[in-house]
């Protein structure tokens, strides 16, 4: 499995399928078109049954049961896309085999070194076969390992009919890394009770709970005039923007928070006298504190307009995404089921809330509950990504393992 889990991965990896957040086109890059094509082929030729790509690029396969049992149908999900934020053209893995704990050099010439003195895990994948990058662009382990992981999974089911199973339905999705991966998902056509994502971290990690999200904007108006003559004229949109970031909270931001403490972020701030623009994030796990957070900025914003005028102070709030532990407490068993698949493998499950949103915080408020699987990877978005293909294995091994379990659990 190890070998044919670096192939397929590896293969994925050499595709620049970036995301970009200021493309209006679903996949907004054509590089994911390429990946989402060359995996209908191969989902094709390794058995999978109707097979199909939409004009959004999502696609789905199906592995058909092979019981008579009443087994659920369950989904396993991964993107296509790698993140902006780095570049994912010519992607050059490296593969070491047998690590032997110490500094790996991602590129001489240009002294790139991944050391256990930066990166502290590296010590738990000692005598692993280790797959990196060549130190000048990211791997793309998130998620095409996720992509390689379900892909292998399912080959291992075809290639052994004696292990019986239900319904299972496969997506791999674009444009998860500018958070539009489920937008045009059709929940109905996927057609599964629940769901899994493969686009965990490290190994064990199993995630079913997110932030609840929010953005705001806030844009003040001042009234600029000549400062030798502005006594009692002038109104300063900048020191009114000011006044308003120090009326929160300083140690609720992300800086000074962590475990399932939420926060609100000042991601910028642009101004002069004349218009000043404050843009935010708010996070926080509890649905009601989340509203409080809300309603805390309402309240500054409303101060602020009573004290400077009404017309001084605009504030917009969208909320993003929601703690999908909401919908997915009421089937908490597919949680414990994969909690239940790792522990037999004898990987210790990490449960642990996500500081952020997955694919699933948003599917899991159109009608699919999906929890967080781990993928394997360390480092993400970045030069000094890696992943061991000995977890890689693991996690293909879990998917399997929770695929038997429904059907074990089915009567
Ligand atoms: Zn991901």
């Amino acid at each position: 499995m190890k070998q044919e889990l670096i192939e397929r991965f590896i293969c994925y990896a050499k595709v620049n399928t970036q995301s970009d957040p200021n493309s209006h086109t679903c996949p907004s890059t054509s590089g994911q078109w390429e990946l989402a094509r060359m995996l209908v082929e191969e989902l094709k030729s390794i058995g999978m049954e109707d097979v199909t790509i939409d004009d959004n690029g999502y696609v789905m396969a199906t592995l058909p049961a092979n019981t008579d049992k009443n087994v659920p149908v369950i989904g396993f999900l991964a993107h296509m896309d790698t993140a902006p934020e780095f570049t994912g053209a010519n992607v050059n893995p490296q593969i070491i085999e047998q690590y032997d704990g110490g500094d790996i050099v991602l590129n001489k010439e240009q002294g790139i070194i991944l050391s256990p003195n930066d990166f502290p895990e590296l010590a738990h994948y000692q005598g692993h076969t280790l797959i990196t990058t060549d130190g000048t662009t990211l791997l793309g382990a998130d998620d095409k390992a996720g992509i390689a992981e379900i892909m292998t999974a399912m080959n291992y089911l075809i290639q052994h009919p004696e292990i019986k199973h239900g319904k299972v339905r496969v997506a791999f999705t674009p444009d998860e890394e500018i958070g539009r991966g489920p937008h045009k998902f059709d929940v109905a056509k996927f057609g599964a009770q629940f769901a899994y994502t493969v686009d965990g971290g490290p190994l064990g990690e199993l995630e079913y709970e997110s932030f609840n999200a929010a953005e705001a904007k806030i844009t003040i108006k001042g009234k600029n005039v000549h400062p030798g003559t502005a006594k009692g004229k002038m109104i300063n949109s900048i020191k009114i923007a000011m006044e308003f970031e120090q009326q929160l909270p300083a140690d609720e931001a992300p800086e000074h928070t962590e475990g399932y403490e939420g926060f609100y972020h000042l991601l910028s701030f642009q101004g002069s006298v004349e218009e000043t623009k404050l843009h935010y994030i708010i996070r926080d796990f509890d649905r009601e504190q989340f509203e409080a957070r809300k309603a805390k900025m309402k309240e500054i914003a409303a101060s602020l307009a009573q004290k400077y005028g009404n017309d001084r102070i605009t504030l917009e709030i969208n909320d993003q995404y929601y703690n999908m532990r909401e919908k997915i407490e009421p089937v908490r068993h597919i949680v414990d089921i994969a909690h239940e698949a790792m522990t037999n493998l004898g990987i210790e499950p990490k449960v642990k809330p996500i500081r952020g949103g997955t694919d699933g915080s948003q599917l899991s408020y159109m009608g699919l509950p999906t929890p967080n699987l781990f993928a394997g990877g360390e480092n993400f978005h970045g030069r000094y990504e890696y992943i061991s293909a000995d977890n890689m294995v693991k996690a293909a091994e879990v998917i399997v393992e929770i695929i038997k379990l429904f059907e074990q659990k089915a009567s």
